[in-house]
This record gives structure tokens, C-alpha cells and sequence, in this order.
């Protein structure tokens, strides 16, 4: 098919949007993709809706081969649903909630598990009926704290969501693996470079999780990568090497020392050395020392009356090795769907047993206070620890013996140069954009319906979930994000609009004329075909915008179209001079072999 620009509702611009700061956000507002409407929330104007239709046909594609049936679930989902799996009141306040004029509550769906739970349990009654697996590419809706970076973040995008839904574990495997091949698919077929990392530590027994994270400095999540091997893991994922329990019986008792001043770490140990302070037979180092650091968990529970959303607030003490910060994000992580942050002056002064810049697990236990500890405070191992009393500290205090940490917990911050979990190398951390996120959901939400089918042995057998998604609209920002330069957007044959974008750059009718026939022989076979048939427009504008549009091939009607000569143009590559008469077939090849990169 042929576009012709002089018609095509577009609109570039050559200066970047101010809110703009990730080059996807400012290419794809300049190049007339996508239009802010909202914060998170844009138009998708004539280009923009192709190259995400074409990202959607890939995605489809896909998921056909693998057997999954799509289907499409309303965005309008009524409060009762969401109330069987409690997530009216813990999704919070990234839920966008509204009401009918009956005074009924509704909610713009985030994810779709409930929908898909209930009707699979509504029409399905036998264990014939499985395996099956359903998907939808639809709009999702989110309050999201910080919309960001145009549509990489946005509150309303494009996902595309699966289940599956099996009878035993190893169905699910199964349907795990289909996915996760069909997603490295999608993702090879549209040229994205990414890694796939373990999300869930498994620390709770979660089963597989992994997420696909394209490689992008512009990402908000922090992975970390093996130097050897092929571990990758989300921080948050990353387990740490628990400590080797040892006999408490015949160590040294626990001893308070002065420590004047010694608020913090590099203070603490400078004490240390000057007191000669050793701990098991060496001297103190900043991994013997156990910083308590204080934070406020704040846990989402249904309120009594059953309106709106309680919560649960309290204290807890977070015992990490002294030579690590406090990972908010990995704490969160480890205690989703409590949230998290470290606990403010008002706290302290709510709770006088605790003194700040010398807070043991002491006084928090003593108060009928939680501690939760890193995996390397083993039962045994012995500390130097806050003593809750102005400038005094403990000596070896041993775990198991002088308190009693009542889980560990993943809240220390990763390093590169850490080992990794499986003995290859060391970490190295880098930046990514989540595209795509594989799970194996299990029982979940098939319990909460209470969905039981016919067994083949005649019992009720409650079948195990599968939850994929794609973030379809995103995948379209983060391949502008990792195909692109200074001029503009320079799409993949795979997802650009329009294959080919033929410049009429000549002055006259003649060349007008040429560039229709190119267009016209290059859309007959088979090819989308944008044509810059615009009036009065200086070549150098023509070239800019083409450049700006990022479409993988221009080709030129121009100085040289007078002695049969077109000028060949690959997007972010070479451009040279062909034939009049070799253009179209060098062009069908250069887009075949593209297809086939
Ligand atoms: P994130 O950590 O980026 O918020 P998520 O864990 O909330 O993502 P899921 O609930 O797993 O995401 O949603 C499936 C996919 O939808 C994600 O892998 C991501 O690609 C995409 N996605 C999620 N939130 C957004 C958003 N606000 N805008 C665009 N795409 C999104
Ligand atoms: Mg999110």
C-alpha cells in the first residue's frame, strides 16, 4: 500500500517535548507516533497505531502457533470480582476505581486474572476440558505513582496477557515452556536485545518467575549479570549465600562497650580500632558489625465495615551486615504487598527504647518488636550490635543466643563483584526495561473462585494457572529506545509503518511522476510504501523528516534521476546511488533479507 505524505495526519516537530527526558519519549512525540494527552496517558496518532499493530501481529502470531485462544475480556470489571481474591482492598492505589450512576463500583481492569479465572470456571466443568490456554491484547489501566517516558510507562497501555490452565504441575511446566520459547520468538522477531532474569528468589517456595528485560540505560529495574555463565537475576531476585550455623556453647559472653559517638559504621570501626576490639579471635570489620536499621511495614488489610482499605502498620528491625546498605526495593520485594520505608523522627520519638545511631535487636524483641535478619546471620554467628543505650554497643552477640531474628530476609543490597548464586563469576550490574514477565501463578486465584473440575478419577481436581504478559505498547518505546540516533526513530523492517519512504527531493512533474511509479511497483509487490509527495517542501526538510520518521529504507528521486539514477538510502547505514530500472528489486531484497536478520 502507498501513504502519501501530503495527506498522512502527521504533524513533526523539531523540538523535543519539555517533559521528555528518554530518547523513545522525545523521537516518537517528534515524529508524530504518539500525542500527550494526559500524564501516562497519549494518542496514538496514524504512524504510532501501525508500528504498534504491527508489535501486536508478532505477539499474535506467536501466541496462535502455541495453541492459546484469544478472546477479550471487558476493561470495566464490577468490585465483586475483585473482592474474591481481596484485590479490591491490596491493589491500593494504583487501582483506578469509579462508580455507576447506581452507586455500583467498577474498576479499569490492571490485570485480568479474575476475569479469566471465572469464566474458565464458569464454562468448564471437566478435567476433558484441560488443558487450555487464553490470552487477549487489550488495555490495561493504572494509577501508576510515576507515569514516565511517554508510553515505556504509561497509565493506560497495551498488554497482551495469557493463562494457562493445567491439572497438575507438570501441564503447567508444559505451558511454561511454550511461553517462554514463544516469547523469545516475539522478542528475537522484533530485534530487541534483552536478557532473561529471575524474578522471585523462591525464598517463599515461588515457583519459576522470570522476566524478559530489554538492555537499556534508560530502565528503571536493576538486573544483575553473571561474568561467567548465563545467570541473570532481577536485584531483587538474587539470593543470598545463608550463613553456616555454629555451636553457640563455649563463645565468648556477650560484652556492652562504650562507644561514644559512634553513630556510624566508619565511626564504629575507628572505635574498634583503638579499642582493639576483636570479634571470634580477629579484629572488628565492618562485616561483623549488625546495623539495625528500623523501617515501617505497612500491611493493606480489609477494613471492618468492608469499605475502602485498611491497613496495618508497624515497626519492624532490619538486621543487614555492616558493610551493606538497606535495600528498600529488595525488602518490599520480599514482603509483597506490604510496603516499606524507613522509619521517620516521629517513630523514634514514639518509641523511646529506641536510640537512634545505636539500635540492637535487644530492645525491638524486648518490646515485642519483630527483627528479620540477612541470610548470613546465621544461628551462631557472632556480632557487633547496637546497644540501645546512648553510646554503647555489644560485643558478640551471637544470634540464637543474645536475640532471635524471627525471619532472614533479602534486604541487604547486592554488589557487583558479589559471587554469583551459582559459583559462575562474579555480579555485574546493569539497567533494563521490563517487556514481558513468564509466571508460574499456580493455585492462587483458582482457589480463591473455588474452581474444581471432574477428575478423570471422578474427584475434584482444582487446576494450576500460568500468568504471561507482554507490555505491548511498551516493547514499541523500548525498540525507539535501542534503535535510534540523533536524527530520529529508526525502526526494524519488522515494526516500521512503512517499509520504504520515496522522496520526491527533484524539482518538476517528472520526478513527482517517477516517485509515484517507484512507490506504485514497490507497493505491487507487496511492500508499504510511504510517498513524499509533498508540495513546496525544500529537499534538505524532506530528508530531515524521513530521517526523523526512522523508516528502515528511503529512496531518493534526485539530481541524479536525470541520468537514471536513484539514490538508496538505509536507515542509520549506507547510501549509494542505483539504476532507475534495479531499484525495486535491490529494495524487495534488501527488505527480504532484513526479514530474515
Ligand atoms: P513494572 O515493574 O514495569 O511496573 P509490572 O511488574 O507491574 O511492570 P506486569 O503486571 O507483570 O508488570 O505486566 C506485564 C507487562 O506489562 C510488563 O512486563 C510490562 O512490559 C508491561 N507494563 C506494566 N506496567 C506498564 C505500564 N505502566 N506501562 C506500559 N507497560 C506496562
Ligand atoms: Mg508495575
Amino acid at each position: 500500500m502507498i501513504e502519501r505524505l501530503s495527506k498522512l495526519f502527521v504533524r513533526t516537530l523539531r523540538e523535543d517535548p519539555a517533559d521528555a527526558e528518554v530518547p523513545s519519549h522525545k523521537l516518537m512525540v517528534r515524529a508524530g507516533y504518539i500525542r500527550r494527552v494526559a500524564p501516562g496517558v497519549y494518542s496514538w496518532l496514524p504512524l504510532g497505531l501501525r508500528a504498534l499493530r504491527k508489535v501486536e501481529a508478532v505477539v499474535r502470531e506467536e501466541m496462535d502457533a502455541i495453541g492459546a485462544q484469544e478472546l477479550q475480556f471487558p476493561v470495566l470489571v464490577p468490585r465483586d470480582l475483585y473482592e474474591v481474591t481481596g484485590r479490591w482492598t491490596e491493589y491500593g492505589d494504583a487501582l483506578l476505581r469509579l462508580k455507576d450512576r447506581k452507586g455500583a463500583d467498577l474498576l479499569l481492569g490492571p490485570t485480568h486474572e479474575e476475569l479469566f479465572t471465572q469464566t474458565v470456571k464458569d464454562m468448564f466443568s471437566s478435567y476433558k476440558d484441560f488443558p487450555t490456554t487464553l490470552y487477549q491484547i487489550q488495555n490495561k489501566y493504572r494509577d501508576e505513582e510515576r507515569p514516565r517516558a511517554g508510553v515505556l510507562r504509561g497509565r493506560e497501555f497495551v498488554m497482551k496477557d495469557s493463562y494457562s490452565f493445567d491439572l497438575d504441575d507438570e501441564g503447567l511446566a508444559e505451558a511454561y515452556a511454550r511461553h517462554r520459547a514463544a516469547y523469545r520468538r516475539i522478542f528475537d522477531r522484533l530485534g530487541i536485545d534483552y536478557v532473561i532474569c529471575r524474578a522471585t528468589s523462591g525464598a517463599m517456595g515461588g515457583s519459576a518467575s522470570e522476566e524478559f528485560l530489554a538492555v537499556s540505560p534508560s530502565g528503571e529495574d536493576t538486573f544483575v549479570r553473571a561474568t561467567e555463565g548465563d545467570y541473570a537475576a532481577n536485584v531483587e531476585a538474587v539470593v543470598t549465600k545463608p550463613g553456616e550455623p555454629r555451636p553457640i556453647e563455649g563463645q565468648p559472653e556477650a560484652a556492652v562497650v562504650e562507644t561514644p559517638g559512634a553513630t556510624t559504621i566508619e565511626s564504629l570501626l575507628s572505635w574498634a580500632h583503638d579499642n582493639d576490639a576483636t570479634i571470634d579471635g580477629h579484629p572488628v570489620d565492618a562485616e561483623d558489625v549488625l546495623k539495625t536499621v528500623v523501617v515501617k511495614v505497612t500491611t493493606p488489610v480489609a477494613a471492618e465495615d468492608g469499605e475502602g482499605a485498611g491497613e496495618d502498620v508497624r515497626l519492624v528491625g532490619v538486621a543487614v551486615p555492616g558493610d551493606r546498605e538497606v535495600d528498600l526495593k529488595r525488602l518490599e520485594a520480599a514482603v509483597e504487598p506490604a510496603a516499606v520505608e524507613l522509619a521517620e523522627e516521629a517513630d523514634f520519638a514514639a518509641h523511646p527504647f529506641l536510640v537512634k545511631g545505636f539500635v540492637g535487636p535487644r530492645a525491638l524483641e524486648d518490646h515485642g518488636l519483630e527483627v528479620w535478619a540477612d541470610p548470613r546471620v546465621a544461628e551462631g554467628s557472632s556480632w557487633l550490635v547496637g546497644g540501645d543505650e546512648p553510646d554503647r554497643h555489644v560485643l558478640s552477640a551471637v544470634a540464637g543466643r543474645d536475640f532471635h531474628p524471627t525471619r532472614s530476609i533479602e534486604a541487604a543490597e547486592v554488589r557487583e563483584g558479589d559471587p554469583a548464586p551459582d559459583g559462575q563469576g562474579v555480579l555485574e550490574l546493569a539497567r533494563g526495561i521490563e517487556i514481558g514477565h513468564i509466571f508460574q501463578l499456580g493455585r492462587k486465584y483458582t482457589e480463591a473462585f473455588e474452581v474444581a473440575v471432574q477428575g478423570e478419577d471422578g474427584k475434584p481436581v482444582t487446576p494450576t494457572m500460568g500468568s504471561y504478559g507482554i507490555g505491548v505498547s511498551r516493547v514499541l518505546a523500548v525498540i525507539a529506545e535501542q534503535s535510534h540516533d540523533e536524527q530520529g526513530l529508526s525502526w526494524p523492517v519488522a515494526v516500521a509503518p512503512y517499509h520504504v519512504h520515496v522522496i520526491a527531493a527533484a524539482k518538476g512533474e517528472e520526478a513527482l511522476a517517477e516517485a509515484e511509479r517507484l512507490a506504485g511497483e514497490l507497493s505491487d509487490e507487496g511492500l508499504d510504501v510511504l510517498l513524499d509527495d509533498r508540495p513546496k517542501v525544500s529537499p534538505g526538510v524532506r530528508f530531515k523528516d524521513a530521517e526523523l520518521l526512522g523508516m528502515p529504507f528511503s529512496l531518493v528521486v534526485g539530481r541524479g534521476f536525470a541520468d537514471g539514477k536513484l539514490e538508496l538510502r538505509v536507515r542509520g547505514g549506507e547510501a549509494g546511488e542505483v539504476p532507475a530500472e534495479e531499484a525495486v528489486d535491490r529494495l524487495l531484497e534488501l527488505v527480504e533479507q532484513a526479514r530474515r536478520d
